[in-house]
């Protein structure tokens, strides 16, 4: 089977200038259809999640890898986690169409790269889903093994809890959750964990998820008040934490907006960049999507230590984002300019001086 799918499987290069590699990923034997999108390897090797989704078009997936892929370059070099910044997609409807053989075949193209990428989990792609893949190449992270950093949401969820954290202080002068209001949006494998923390600091919470099952069950333990999906980003709250897929925060919307700040894990929350100069003008502070959202990164990251993954290193280090926002909100505020624009500020600095660019090579203890 191994030497039919070898056979069968094509990489196509696209060519996208600012991008070093885009590789267009088909197996007709099983119906694959995928994109790796490698944006920048100064730091270190791509690194970056799978998502799988059943995108309406080529041209949709091909925007979305991109917009991620550039997404893991600003995360890692903001983080300091010495990785390039990469990501694939799958276009399939993870629930309907997504195989065994499938995930085998895209992990004989992920190994045909020789660890220039390395995937692991996202939206649509399971713990279950990248150990398939890794049957055909060592090069995935996030793996049932006693090395492994496991689930990474618990470690983006804490993240995304000290960047609520952060944009409470910033606006108030104390971090406490006591009678503060945050709506969710999306209460998937981080938002769920995102709310207890939130709860169990004190705070009210409104909740909204396309799948009523997972609502009911945040507001069974939380007191949570449900609402529909259409109104979740126009309800009143200290902060909205949009939790679910990207371009909640968009000219359609920023007017609708009705919270204090906005601080989530969702990836790619502004539609375009500019959207952060409306919110400046709306008053509203942002705390930006891939420094709050990189806890699962960090975790990840240990992962490939040569002595291998110690679940307190990662803690420790995915607790000072809300040191690393309180930082970004003071650089915006001294340059009068949003604090997107600070931390894509801070990035391409650490970029342009290689600061935090990985010296040992990763190590991969599953394939040991
Ligand atoms: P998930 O797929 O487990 O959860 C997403 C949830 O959002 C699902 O419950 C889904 O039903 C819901 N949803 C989708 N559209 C919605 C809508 N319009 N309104 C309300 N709910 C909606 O994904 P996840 O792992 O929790 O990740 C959530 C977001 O955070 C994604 O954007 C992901 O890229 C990003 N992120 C996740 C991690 C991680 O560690 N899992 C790390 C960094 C960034």
């Amino acid at each position: 089977m191994t030497l039919i799918l070898e056979q069968a499987l094509e990489l196509e290069e696209i060519i996208v200038p600012g991008y070093e590699k885009v590789i267009k990923v088909t197996n007709k034997e099983v119906g694959l259809k995928a994109i790796i999108c490698i944006h920048d390897t100064a730091m270190g090797p791509a690194l970056g999640g799978t998502r799988i989704y059943p995108y309406a078009t080529f041209d949709a997936a091909l925007t979305d890898v991109m917009r991620l892929s550039k997404g893991m370059t600003y995360k890692s070099a903001v983080s300091e986690a010495g990785w390039g910044g990469g990501k694939s997609v799958i276009i399939a409807d993870p629930k309907k169409n997504k195989t065994k053989e499938m995930l085998y075949a895209f992990g004989l193209a992920v190994d045909r790269l020789q660890g220039e990428y390395i995937c692991a989990e996202d939206v649509g792609c399971t713990p279950a889903d990248v150990l398939e893949i890794s049957r055909a190449t060592p090069y995935v992270v996030g793996l049932p093994h006693a090395k492994s950093s496991g689930n990474p949401s618990p470690f983006t969820a804490w993240g995304t809890f000290r960047g609520i954290q952060s944009v409470i202080k910033k606006m108030t002068g104390s971090d406490s959750m006591e009678h503060r209001t945050i709506a969710i949006q999306g209460l998937g494998s981080v938002g769920y964990e995102l709310a207890k923390l939130l709860f169990w600091h004190g705070a009210q919470l409104i909740v909204s998820d396309i799948d009523a099952s997972k609502c009911s069950v945040v507001a069974e333990m939380t007191g949570a008040r449900v609402v529909p999906t259409v109104d979740i980003l126009s309800e009143e709250c200290d902060v909205l934490a949009p939790c679910a897929m990207g371009g909640a925060i968009n000219p359609q919307t920023i007017p609708e907006l009705n919270c204090k700040a906005i601080a989530g894990c969702a990836n790619n929350q502004l539609l375009t960049d500019s959207d952060a100069d409306e919110l400046v003008a709306r008053g509203i502070l942002y705390a930006p999507d891939f420094v709050i959202n990189a806890g699962g990164l960090i975790n990840v990251t240990h992962e490939l230590d040569p002595a291998g993954y110690h679940p307190m290193m990662a803690r420790s280090k995915v607790h000072r984002l809300y040191d690393q926002l309180m930082v970004i909100y003071d650089i915006a505020e001294q340059n009068r300019f949003s604090t997107h624009r600070a931390a894509v500020s801070l990035a391409e600095y650490r970029l342009k001086y290689r600061i935090g660019k990985r010296i040992e090579p990763p190590c991969f203890h599953h394939a040991k």
